[in-house]
């Protein structure tokens, strides 16, 4: 019997842990609160992440460990990797914790991004907004997701409020500031790579955030093939310098019929939901495939997806469940403001079904702003 074992417990953790049922796994799940939503289905280590009893016990019980999670201290994944085999290797996991090492990575490898400078003084900060020009976004280079962390630099008189707001950041995660990008579209490579270096990508995401938080994906995005296989090509060039094994999303932002890249999730990502049951094989199970270095499933879609993404509470499920190709996932979390509690991934076999399932959807949620870019990108 073979247990994964996966650092941090939330809906990433949850939907690893049903998708390897099927194949047998046990899973420990290790968070550092009790009501994590993973614990819903998975036996649990609390504790903090820098705890060395927590990580004991976390390490003595599992056969591989992964991550749900990618703020797991660098240093505690390092001391695993010596007691049990930990995929993505923690040289990923750091580069990616890091917008600064990651924006260098991309560039090194040839992979276009905004304009960006390291900041680490109010001085630091003016100049660069005069080098890069406004708009633009100071950004915290560690912790940061969800879009928490970011101030929006509208003109240059804004530097004092964006050093207010982040400057005691400076000297404890780092600040990074960034070129504002007026893109077209955002699309997100969702990919997969094995033990062995086999290589797979889903097919290409476009994503809609509302208030720094991802709102919307759709599958596959509304963009022509060799924008696909830029993106792609960007993905496997990442994958391969980084050794990495699991699943990944590349974020990307397209303006003008250019890519540009924007951040690196070394994990399981939300833009993946609707693999789920949109794909041969999800990102979950794909995943789990690849850190047990067993054989990797097909990727390929049949028809289109889109997801979307429920913040702050559960809407009525009966809508999507009546859909002949809607799909509910609860995470079973208390509601709070901002917070994921869940998502519904509506299927269907070409662009009218799903622009009409989801209009129905819209509507009986209340939520057609949420639709509707999604459905004038349908329309395309
Ligand atoms: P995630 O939850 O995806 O990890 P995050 O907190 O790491 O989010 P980003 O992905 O950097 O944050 O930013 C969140 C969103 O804010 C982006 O998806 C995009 O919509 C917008 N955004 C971020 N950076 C830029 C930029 N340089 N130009 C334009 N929009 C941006
Ligand atoms: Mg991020
Ligand atoms: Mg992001």
């Amino acid at each position: 019997m073979t247990t994964v074992g996966i650092l941090g417990g939330g809906q990433l953790a949850r939907m690893m842990a049903l998708s390897g049922a099927p194949l047998g796994l046990r899973f420990l799940v290790m968070d550092n609160v009790a009501d994590a939503c993973a614990g819903q289905f998975a036996p649990m280590v609390v504790g903090d992440y820098r705890d060395e009893a927590a990580l004991t016990e976390f390490a003595s019980k599992v056969d591989v460990a992964t991550f749900d999670f990618e703020n797991v201290p660098a240093e505690s994944a390092h001391w695993l990797t010596d007691r049990v085999p930990v995929f993505p290797k923690p040289r990923a996991l750091a580069t990616a914790q890091d917008r600064l090492a990651e924006k260098t990575l991309f560039q090194e490898l040839g992979i276009p991004v905004p304009p960006f400078a390291a900041i680490d003084t109010r001085e630091q900060l003016d100049a660069a907004i005069a080098q890069i020009g406004a708009p633009c976004i100071l950004k915290t280079r560690r912790l940061g997701y969800d879009g928490k962390g970011q101030f929006r630099i509208k003109t240059p008189a804004d530097a004092g409020a964006a050093w207010d707001a982040l400057g005691a950041q400076a000297g404890k995660v780092g600040l990074i500031l960034e070129g504002f990008v007026h893109f077209q579209r955002e699309l997100s490579v969702v990919a997969v790579r094995g033990r062995d270096g086999e290589f797979r990508t889903w097919p290409l995401t476009e994503n809609w955030h509302v208030d720094g938080v991802l709102s919307a994906s759709l599958a596959p995005a509304r963009v022509d093939e060799a924008t696909a296989q830029t993106a792609f090509e960007y993905a496997r060039k990442l994958a391969e310098s980084l050794d990495y094994v699991g699943v990944f999303a590349l974020e990307l932002f397209c303006r003008d019929g250019e890519l540009l890249a924007n951040e690196l999730a070394p994990r399981v990502h939300n833009s993946g939901h609707w693999t789920i049951e949109g794909s041969e094989t999800s990102q979950f199970q794909n995943h789990l495939r690849a850190v047990l270095g067993l054989p990797l499933g097909d990727t390929r879609m049949v028809g289109m997806a889109c997801m979307l993404n429920w913040i702050g509470q559960m809407p009525d499920a009966l809508p999507v469940l009546r859909e002949p190709g809607g799909h509910w996932h609860d995470y079973g979390k208390e509601p709070r403001a901002g917070r994921k509690v869940g998502h519904a991934t509506l299927r269907a076999d070409d662009a009218g079904a799903l622009a009409a399932t989801l209009r129905r959807v819209g509507d009986a949620l209340e939520r057609a702003d949420q639709v509707a870019p999604v459905i004038a990108a349908l329309a395309r």
